[in-house]
């Protein structure tokens, strides 16, 4: 159902309207009068006739006509009838401020639940309970007791956390930020984020969409949707707090190396969202992405009145790997023909301290047509000469003239650039007070510009043999059992097209040398425990046993030394194993979220990868650019490609190991976790080896 009646109501009743100063029923009232609203506004209050020189009803149904939206700030425990009142007279749009209830505990929660249900039944949307409000600068609806009504702006808001938006509301005002909408989404009991994040991207006031959250209440969904939503508006998200995820114990590699945080940073990173760590930050970004177009490339120019200010501009940008532009001859001849001698032709280009707003003028105008040039940094340093107005204004005017550039602000210093600062603000160019601030705001651009370019994701789907799996899975659910040992794991590999070792299961030592001499020479023992997970730790591998003697020995150290070190494990034998031929070990994973599903795991591998930690994430399904892209984000990627006069190994091959494994996966949501470690990859065109597997299954 719409939440327009949240943004554009044509009356409000406010229930619990106060006299009384300093109560909320009365901060709303005054927020509501002083804004301007334009609609009526009905202040419900059992025991007044009066509040604040309106005519006051003692309830809803009284007012004899139906109010679009109702503000609730009476007690909780009256809230109840407030809302079957709603239900009576038609409001179908309520905002509960009043605290107490799910944060309170088990009583609370219910009271919420039957508040949800009535709400239900008459097509009641509700905002809150325990939230600071809503605000809508077009209809200059001030509905909360977060302070005045802010700015007008490209910004929606929405914020799990009413103390963050009151914060937020007061940094904005001081620093002359507009929004569309701020939205506090409270105990979010039945309107969520979700549903917030797509009304603000159909609202044609919102450019861009804000927002805090601690949680998120349907991961897969929110991914989905804000996928689709972030090709058209950008959204910008501070996130705090974490997911059970963390809390459970983990089994596998994958599974321990993977936290909350993982899960979040990969569904930020396949929807598109743009993660920001601070108020500041995400402050930062706002502007620019509100008022700017975005970069085309990652190409930027600096200009400058002060060597220093430009080294500093300079730095940052290589820290967040942008490209520093290089100027055509023309511009630089251009350049010349106007600036003084003794400045600065490329970039930085500084026109020097002496610099009057004209020669920034000039030197913007040329650069904006450079196209070589993608985003043009502006710094201002305020020295003796210096108009820091007038160069605003010159800013301002170029911009105009020419504006499918981003163009960006960093006017140092303070009251002597204060008033240069209130110009650009006016202009709607993003002002930063480092040029650290304004270059992040640049590359978090130009990284949502990469991603809206990608070609559209291309899952590929490789024919496999679901059955076989499926009989697997099934029969150890069916007996209880969580963890699928080595053996069969390697048959659920197999048949998704994975090659693994040759071998087989032996009890005795007998039988154990006559496996390896069918096998061939090198053969590899490993002990056969459905309780050891960790074969090595426990002195339950050995590799490169060369002759059927030592195939023999190695079985009977390994049947005393393993009992001693692990006597309550159910040994049941050895597996006798091919020796593969060596290349580098690297491991494929998967560990399921419960909020977003599957991510996918690819890193350095052996038995070293917990302490290694060189790994990378991702939501599966998988594509093709998005396996490769996990393998160039870890410092492994170096090495497989060879290093040191050391050949590479087959990249492609892993990449593809990864797609399969997602297939795997995305097609049995049962498997909870699982490791292939290691994953053995040799030379181009030879085939990797997954040489060791674990997966555990839930139903
Ligand atoms: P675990 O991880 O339970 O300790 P693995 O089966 O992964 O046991 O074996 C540990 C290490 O032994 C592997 O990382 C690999 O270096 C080596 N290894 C195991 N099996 C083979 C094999 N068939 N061929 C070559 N090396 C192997
Ligand atoms: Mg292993």
């Amino acid at each position: 159902m719409s939440l327009e009646s949240f943004f554009d109501p044509k009356s409000v009743a406010i229930v619990g309207a106060s006299r009384q100063k300093g109560k909320v029923g009365y901060e709303i009232l005054t927020n509501m009068v002083a804004s301007g609203y334009e609609g009526k506004i009905f202040p419900v209050n059992r025991s007044a006739d009066t509040v604040e020189g309106l005519k006051c009803y003692p309830d809803l149904k009284s007012i004899g006509e139906t109010p679009d939206l109702a503000l609730v700030i009476v007690p909780a425990r009256f809230v109840l009838g407030v809302i079957e009142e709603c239900a009576e007279i038609g409001t179908k749009s309520v905002v509960i401020i009043t605290a107490g209830f799910k944060e309170i505990g088990e009583e609370g929660k219910k009271l919420e639940e039957e508040i949800i249900r009535v709400a239900r039944r008459a097509g009641i949307r509700i905002i809150g309970p325990n939230c600071l409000g809503v605000v809508v600068t077009a209809t200059k609806l001030n509905a909360s007791f977060g302070g005045d009504l802010p700015a007008v702006g490209g910004t929606g808001y929405l914020s799990q956390s009413g103390a963050m938006l009151a914060a937020i509301l007061d940094t904005a005002k001081a620093n002359g930020i507009g929004f569309s909408s701020l939205f506090s989404i409270g105990n979010k009991a039945d309107v969520d984020e979700l549903d917030l994040v797509q009304a603000l991207a159909s609202d044609p006031n919102t450019k861009v969409i804000a927002g805090y959250l601690e949680s998120i209440t349907d991961g897969n969904e929110f991914v989905r949707e804000a996928e689709r939503i972030s090709h058209d508006k950008p959204i910008l998200l501070m996130k705090s707090g974490g997911t059970a995820a963390g809390a459970k114990a983990a089994s596998s590699h994958t599974g321990s190396l993977a936290g909350s945080e993982v899960a979040y940073e990969c569904m930020f990173a396949r929807a598109g969202i743009i993660r920001c760590d601070s108020i500041t930050q995400q402050f930062d970004f706002a502007q620019a992405f509100a008022n700017q177009p975005l970069p085309k490339g990652a190409n930027v120019v600096v200009l400058t009145n002060a060597g220093g200010a430009g080294i500093m501009a300079a730095d940052a940008i290589e820290r967040q790997g942008l490209t520093f532009a290089k100027l055509s001859e023309k511009t630089i001849e251009q350049l010349a023909a106007n600036l003084p001698a003794a400045a600065n032709l490329h970039n930085p280009v500084d026109v020097l301290g002496d610099a009057l707003a004209d020669r920034y003028e000039f030197a913007l105008d040329v650069l904006l047509d450079d196209p070589g040039v993608d985003s043009v940094l502006v710094l201002l340093t305020p020295q003796a000469m210096t108009e820091a107005q007038g160069t605003a204004e010159a800013i301002a005017r170029t911009t105009q003239a020419k504006p499918d550039k981003p163009v960006m602000a960093c006017f140092m210093g303070a009251s002597k650039v204060e008033e240069g600062i209130g110009v650009l603000r006016e202009a709607k160019i993003p002002q930063y007070d480092s040029p650290e601030g304004a270059v992040t705001t640049i590359r978090a651009m130009t990284d949502y510009v990469r991603w809206r370019n990608q070609p559209k994701r291309v899952v590929k789907l490789f024919p496999v043999n679901r059955r076989k799996v499926e009989s697997i899975i099934e029969r150890h659910l069916r007996k209880n059992m969580r963890e699928i040992g080595e053996a069969e794991s390697k048959e659920i590999l197999e048949a998704y097209g994975f090659a693994t070792p040759k071998g087989s299961i032996a009890t005795t030592a007998d039988q154990a040398a006559n496996i390896a001499d069918q096998l061939g020479y090198p053969v590899v023992l490993k002990i056969w425990s459905p309780d050891i997970l960790h074969k090595s730790d426990v002195g339950g591998v050995k590799v490169g046993l060369k002759s059927a003697q030592q195939v023999r020995d190695a079985f009977d150290l390994m049947m005393y030394r393993v009992p001693k070190k692990m006597p309550n494990a159910h040994i049941l034998g050895v597996l006798v194993q091919e020796m593969c031929a060596s290349g580098r070990e690297v491991i494929l994973g998967m560990h399921r979220d419960p909020h977003f599903g599957p991510l996918m795991m690819f890193g350095m591998g052996g038995v070293m990868v917990e302490v290694l930690k060189d790994v990378a994430f991702y939501l599966a399904p998988l594509t093709g650019d998005e396996a490769k892209q996990m393998l160039m984000n870890t410092k492994t990627y170096r090495i497989l490609q060879g290093v040191r006069g050391q050949e590479g190994v087959d990249i492609e091959a892993i990449a593809e190991g990864l797609q399969r494994l997602s297939q795997l996966v995305t097609e049995f949501p049962q498997i909870q976790e699982m490791d292939i470690n290691p994953f053995v990859v040799g030379l181009p065109g030879t085939t990797p080896i997954a040489v060791d597997a674990r997966i555990s299954v839930e139903k």
